[in-house]
């Protein structure tokens, strides 16, 4: 089996699924990893002691910034070539849109957010979340290459070798774009909710607490910042419902659920949400789920291991010095 898989990353900054979908090639055979960018030698390196035997090298100026055309056409230029049978992609936005395009080059098929891969001869069967979550499906794709993006933390991350090295290969890059990047505004610093061990999430209910005094948004600006301040205790990032994101309370980038992020952290604590089916589609792969909501019917106690039946300003600030008396902090 010919295995590749694409190392995602944000100017060498690596998303940590890439690492799982390496761990995840090496079960069945030697692995090649793809690195395109500029001025991403290190990136090769990185690949290397995570376990990839051969890296394929696009370094090129034109690679700087991630157009799905210039790295779609790259990677479709490669697969002609050497003709892979599965090429392994984190499930990230910027890798689904480039698989998607690759796949429509290549005559293939891309299978997204797959949670679990078996290789049986020459057939690649993997299994994926369907219905939000409520179904497993298993599914071949009969064409090769099969791309397959793999869900963020449902695979381990193996363990990186200092000093590993192997194969690189100077590959050419294909630099032919409409589009170009005109600039960055710079988002959030902290823990990416994608690769966050713990989550600590707040939904419509941190903008209700009478006893406060305050209006709406200066309410759920407390009730955020008690979430911040566990999250950051816990070396996690802070999720939202998407109740909290369309309020105003924080931004997008924090939702969780259908129309947000799907995430799969060890720990997810839900304060102040309901439980909606929209929500929980992106919690199912969670290890653990802790509920804090005033409501004992809330429908997030039926997806919860541990639930709380209480107010989250109320039991947060106890959670948090709980954990820091725990962790010794
Ligand atoms: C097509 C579509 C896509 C959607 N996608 C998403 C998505 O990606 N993610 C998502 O989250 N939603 C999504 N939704 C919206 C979803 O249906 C719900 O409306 C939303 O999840 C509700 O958010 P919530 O639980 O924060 O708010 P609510 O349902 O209003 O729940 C607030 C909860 O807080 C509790 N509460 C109130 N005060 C306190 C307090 N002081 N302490 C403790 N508990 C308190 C209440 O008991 C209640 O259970 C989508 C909807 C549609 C139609």
């Amino acid at each position: 089996m010919k295995t590749w898989v694409y190392i995602d990353h944000f100017k060498g900054e690596v998303v940590q699924a890439s690492w799982e979908a390496v761990g995840v090639a090496k079960t069945f055979g030697s692995v090649t990893a793809l690195v395109f960018g500029s001025g991403v030698e290190s990136v090769a390196q990185a690949a290397f002691e995570f376990g990839a035997d051969e890296v394929l090298l696009a370094d090129d100026a034109a690679l700087a910034d991630f157009r799905a055309e210039t790295h779609a056409s790259t990677l479709t230029a490669l697969a002609t070539a050497s003709s892979p049978d599965l090429i392994l992609l984190p499930t990230t936005f910027r890798a689904r849109e480039m698989a998607a395009m690759s796949a429509i080059d290549l005559n293939s098929g891309v299978l997204v957010d797959v949670t679990a891969l078996e290789v049986d001869g020459d057939k690649i069967c993997a299994t994926r979340p369907i219905y939000e979550g409520k179904l497993s499906e298993k599914t071949v794709c009969a064409a090769k290459p099969q791309f397959v993006t793999l869900r963020g933390r449902a695979f381990p991350r193996p363990e990186r070798e200092a000093g590993r090295s192997g194969t690189l290969t100077k590959v050419a890059a294909k630099t032919e774009a409409l589009t170009s990047v005109e600039g960055y505004s710079a988002g959030e610093s902290g823990v990416s909710i994608n690769d966050a061990g713990a989550i600590v999430a707040g939904g419509r209910g941190v903008s209700n607490n009478p006893s406060l005094g305050l209006d709406e948004k200066a309410t759920a600006e407390k009730g955020f910042t008690l979430i911040g301040e566990l999250a950051a205790l816990l070396g996690g990032a802070v999720g939202a419902s998407r109740a909290a994101v369309d309020a105003g309370y924080i931004p997008y980038s924090h939702q969780v659920g259908q129309t947000g992020k799907v995430v799969s952290p060890d720990l997810y604590i839900a304060a102040g949400i309901s439980g909606s089916i929209q929500h929980v589609v992106g919690i199912r792969t969670a290890k653990v789920v802790i509920a804090i909501n005033k409501d004992a019917e809330a429908p997030i106690f039926g997806v919860a291991r541990f639930g709380v039946v209480g107010d989250l300003f109320t039991f947060l600030p106890l959670l948090t010095a709980a954990f820091k008396k725990q962790l010794g902090k």
